[in-house]
């Protein structure tokens, strides 16, 4: 093990309030209920967040319409590129900021949120804003729908803000977004930017609360538009809501995606795709490498070099710079993560995990792998989402896509080989909607993302993710 002086990021940079109140029509709204959002590294109470009811429901999308109505549908896309490019601006000059503060409420270390999901942010505003005015070339209409509701979840609570808003506001609808309830916070300092770049009231509302904030948004009269991303569960319940009206629907859903390891690969950038693909973001990832398909002749060798790599994987404080996993973002989830990890070593899986100290305070769970693990395990077959990995070998390349595409899931898949006529092959096989080749988690504003089968419907990013907010 390498020893390391701690190197925190300071967190003076960012002033959380003691509470804060729902956005709505450019202004900040006392709401009548509140919640508590808190640092899952250490349990303190952040902030208190309003929770919306039907009432406020109700303003927020009667302020959207409004502003649909009188100024954001009829503005030309070259002044609405201008807000866009402004925000997008913005978001930079504030990245630090946002990424301490992105880092203190969901968990996630500071490497990734400074270095990843701020970049990707901005990144994702330019790339829409560029669209704005270009709808004519996109093949997909000119004309919004109107108001889009927006629900996201809390594992990149503002990568996902911008993923719904960018697009949304590029082709002239107006937005209400709920945030997740344990992660708030980057979405009400969004509501702060947009009031920087002078966007005018209406345009983007932000509404917090739980899932019944969330319920009561999407199943509203007065919405176009529902984009919803998270559990499968859930996206269930809301495309149920949702039939039988003329609100368009796309759903970003679960995912168990294989990280196909052939035996030509090069064995060590494998490797370190195996750790990104697993343990990014304490894989509290939709796409993320939970299954790694290893070819058997390498599966041993493989598997060594992980167990070398994973014991030199530093856990703890997300502020920490030196730090590769964080805390994970809620109780809830630490004991989902906890409970199938349990069904894992039932099921007869053999369990491992470096040795390593955890903190005492706040949510935490090491890197682990699962070997000897069958396809009938649900520890194969269930979305875990947390750090835990469990591998499965194969012979022969029809069996390892068979294998891959062995889930009702469909979002993303890796392959590794140094063959380009292999990678082709399996990727023309995988059913998924990102196959990502020597690689893995690698995002990019111009490359569409969404999956298959119970993953969801509907494409986010690229000139695919103008579809879903236009008319055509
Ligand atoms: P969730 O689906 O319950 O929550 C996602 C968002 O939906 C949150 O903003 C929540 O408030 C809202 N919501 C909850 N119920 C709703 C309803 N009936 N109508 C409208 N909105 C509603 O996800 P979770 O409970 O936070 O996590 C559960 C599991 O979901 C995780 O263990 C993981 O497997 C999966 N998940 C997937 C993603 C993803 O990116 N695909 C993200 C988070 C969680």
């Amino acid at each position: 093990m390498f020893e390391y002086a701690p190197a925190p990021e300071s967190r003076d940079i960012v002033h959380i309030r003691p509470s804060y109140g729902l956005f709505i029509d450019g202004e900040f709204t006392d709401a009548k209920e509140t919640i508590k959002t808190i640092d899952p590294a250490t349990e303190e109470v952040l902030a208190e967040v309003g929770s919306a009811g039907p009432e406020e429901v109700d303003l927020a999308v009667r302020a959207a319409r409004t502003a649909f109505e009188t100024v954001w549908g009829p503005m030309p896309g070259r002044e609405r590129a201008k807000y866009l490019y402004r925000i997008a601006r913005i978001i930079q000059e504030r990245s630090r900021e946002l990424a301490v503060l992105e880092s203190l409420d969901n968990g996630k270390p500071i490497r990734e949120s400074r270095d990843v999901d701020l970049p990707l942010v901005a990144a994702h505003f330019f790339y829409y804003a560029g669209w704005a005015d270009k709808l004519a070339h996109a093949g997909y209409g000119t004309k919004p729908l109107g108001v889009a509701g927006q629900v996201i979840p809390w594992n990149f609570p503002l990568l996902m803000l911008a993923w719904k808003i960018a697009p949304a506001l590029a082709t002239g609808n107006t937005v209400v977004l709920k945030p997740a309830e344990t992660t708030p916070l980057t979405a009400l300092v969004f509501a702060d930017i947009c009031r920087q770049a002078d966007l005018p009231p209406g345009v983007v509302n932000i509404i917090t609360g739980a899932g019944e904030t969330g319920r009561l948004l999407v199943s509203h009269d007065g919405i176009d538009k529902v984009a919803f991303t998270g559990s499968t569960e859930v996206g269930r319940q809301i495309a149920r809501s949702v039939a039988g009206t003329s609100k368009r629907l796309t759903l970003e859903l679960g995912g168990k995606a294989a990280n196909v390891v052939f035996d030509d690969a090069p064995l060590d950038q494998a490797v370190e795709g195996i750790v990104n693909g697993i343990f990014f973001n304490q894989g509290q990832v939709c796409c993320a490498g939970s299954r790694l398909l290893v070819q058997e002749p390498v599966a041993e060798e493989v598997l060594a070099r992980l167990r070398t790599r994973m014991a030199t994987l530093r856990v703890g404080d997300p502020l920490d710079k030196n730090t590769d996993i964080g805390a994970i973002n809620s109780a809830v989830q630490l004991q989902r993560i906890r409970d199938l990890s349990e069904v894992g070593e039932q099921e007869g899986a053999e369990r491992w995990a470096p040795p390593c100290e955890l903190p005492e305070k706040g949510f935490w769970f090491p890197p682990t792998v699962f070997t000897g693990v069958s396809q009938a395990h649900r520890i194969a077959r269930e979305e875990i989402f947390g750090p835990v990995l469990s591998v499965l070998t194969f012979r022969t390349p029809e069996e390892a896509i068979e294998k891959a595409n062995n889930t009702p899931y469909g979002l993303s898949a890796g392959v590794w080989s140094e063959k380009g006529s292999r990678i082709l092959w399996a990727a023309q096989r995988l059913r998924a909607g990102v196959v990502w080749a020597n690689t893995f988690n690698t995002f990019d504003p111009a490359s569409p993302f969404g999956g298959y089968q119970e993953s969801g419907f509907g494409r986010e990013g690229g000139r695919h993710g103008l579809e879903a907010y236009l008319e055509h």
